[in-house]
């Protein structure tokens, strides 16, 4: 059985003290949960929030890593710097880095590669913008993007992946992607992976939704096959309703 997980993506929001405040209340809320658990924050809130976390069943992931290992790239943070505060995610590829920091298919392959090698899990997102989707090219944006980041690794590498699919007109514009548009593209995904490293670790492999996903619409999305959890934004935010969340997978 494939994990199931709800990942939580605090994006540039929170400062370290409201931070550690949503990390407790977290903390308090989520006991037991039936799938994993993750909330990626800023870098810098990582080491004060992974000692908060640590008798809790609550994962901790950081929203980026470096693509170089270490030296002269001042303002950056490398994956072994992630690694040495306790965090075991790292999320890479989100959209908002690939459009505004310009983060292309090489600049990724190599930040995958590091988080790898410092023992992180990447959860690596993928999805179509909406000029793409209306154009009928979602699944060709897809292939390229695992084609270009991920399938360069080993099975046994790429076992440690979780992917997210994440529509770009999706995200934080309260446009969520169909129960079955999810599902369709979930599918897809797993087809790509199974050609390329066989049905064991295509049925393995956790694929979350991400996009405007909210304690309203959870469940619905999380009952189709494919999709094994979701990486919520704006919603993960607020305890209560990222607690929702977690209960509806
Ligand atoms: C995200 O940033 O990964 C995301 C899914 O955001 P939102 O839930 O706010 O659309």
């Amino acid at each position: 059985m494939r994990k199931k997980m709800v990942a939580g993506n605090w994006k540039m929001n929170k400062n370290l003290q409201e931070g550690v405040a949503l990390a407790t209340e977290l903390k308090q809320l989520v006991i037991n949960p039936k799938c994993e658990v993750v909330i990626a924050t800023p870098f810098i809130h990582l080491a004060t929030i992974a000692q908060l976390l640590k008798d809790s069943p609550i994962a901790l992931a950081a929203e980026n890593c470096a693509d170089k290992p270490a030296g002269a790239f001042t303002g950056e943070v490398s994956a072994e710097m992630v690694k040495s505060t306790g965090a075991q995610y790292c999320i890479l590829g989100h959209s908002e880095r690939r459009a505004y920091y310009h983060e292309d298919y090489d600049i990724l392959r190599e930040k995958v590669l590091l988080a790898l090698q410092n023992q992180l899990k990447p959860i690596f997102c993928i999805g179509e913008v909406k000029e793409e989707r209306e154009a009928g090219k979602q699944n060709q944006v897809v292939k390229a993007q695992l084609e270009g980041s991920v399938f360069n690794l080993t099975p046994e590498q790429f076992q440690n992946i979780t992917l997210a699919y994440e529509p770009v007109w999706a995200i934080g514009t309260g446009l969520t992607a169909t129960p079955q548009q999810a599902q369709e593209m979930h599918a897809y995904i797993r087809s790509l992976i199974q050609q390329k490293y066989g049905e064991q670790i295509a049925q393995d492999t956790t694929i979350l939704y991400g996009g405007s996903c909210n304690a309203k619409n959870a469940a619905e999305l999380f009952q189709n096959p494919d999709v094994d959890g979701g990486l919520i934004g704006g919603a993960s935010l607020k305890a209560p309703d990222f607690l929702t969340i977690i209960n509806a997978r």
